[in-house]
């Protein structure tokens, strides 16, 4: 099954709980204004399968807490999704959660997730809104929604849901490879001007692929 992906890393420690394997779908129709992803709104790149995303992730499934999935839009890659949830089940381990992030609101995904009992743990629902507050732990916005779709879900986050940015260190994952640096996690509304401008300061140019301009669409994160 052909997946068009962004990347993978691990470990992420931003994005649910725990050391997390974290795979990044490539393409994103919504377009949400202030996304901090803008790199991956492109659809027709990255094209992989299924297959070489579970051989990459092999190695960090026994010893990851968990897997993330985001993007760009998995749920605009729904076959594919599927069959990722379907191998990632059967492979990782019994105590591994699996986290899933949807810009889409949940009404317009149920139907869809309800076809895969138990292949989701948790879901997090509803696009980016700029302004709608940053309060919640692992919401990029105050409107999206936690849901958690089974007992494993259930048991680890409904502490959670609830839960205040600040209950956890502020923290964002960076990933270096080839000349760039690649984050994980979601940073505050400003913050990443305000590293643009210190890494300024210090001499270094960088560019961000946070934005709300199509013409961004495309741009590679984050510091060159
Ligand atoms: S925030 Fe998520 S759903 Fe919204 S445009 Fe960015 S990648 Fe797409």
């Amino acid at each position: 099954m052909q997946l068009n992906l962004s990347r993978l890393h691990f470990p992420v420690t931003t994005l649910g709980l725990g050391r997390r394997a974290a795979v990044w779908f490539q393409g994103c129709s919504l377009r949400c204004p202030g996304c901090v992803s803008v790199d991956t709104w492109a659809t027709g790149r990255g094209a992989t399968t299924v297959d070489a995303v579970m051989e990459a992730m092999e190695p960090w499934l026994a010893k990851a807490d968990g897997v993330t999935i985001s993007g760009g839009e998995p749920f605009e890659q729904v076959r594919a999704l599927e069959e990722l949830l379907q191998h990632l089940r059967a492979k990782a381990q019994l105590t591994s959660d699996i986290l899933v992030y949807s810009g889409y609101p949940w009404e317009q995904i149920a139907h869809q997730v309800a076809q895969w009992s138990g292949l989701i743990d948790v879901l997090i629902s509803d696009p980016f809104v700029r302004g709608a507050g940053q309060t919640l732990v692992w919401r990029g916005s105050d409107n999206q929604r936690m849901h958690l779709l089974t007992p494993l879900g259930q048991s680890r986050y409904a502490e959670w849901i609830k839960a205040p940015k600040a209950a956890l260190p502020k923290v964002l994952d960076l990933f270096f490879h080839e000349g760039e640096v690649w984050m994980a996690g979601i940073p505050s509304e400003g913050s990443l001007e305000a590293i643009q401008s210190h890494l300024a300061d210090a001499g270094f140019s960088a560019a961000t692929s946070q934005g709300d301009c199509a013409d961004r669409n495309g741009v590679l994160p984050i510091f060159t």
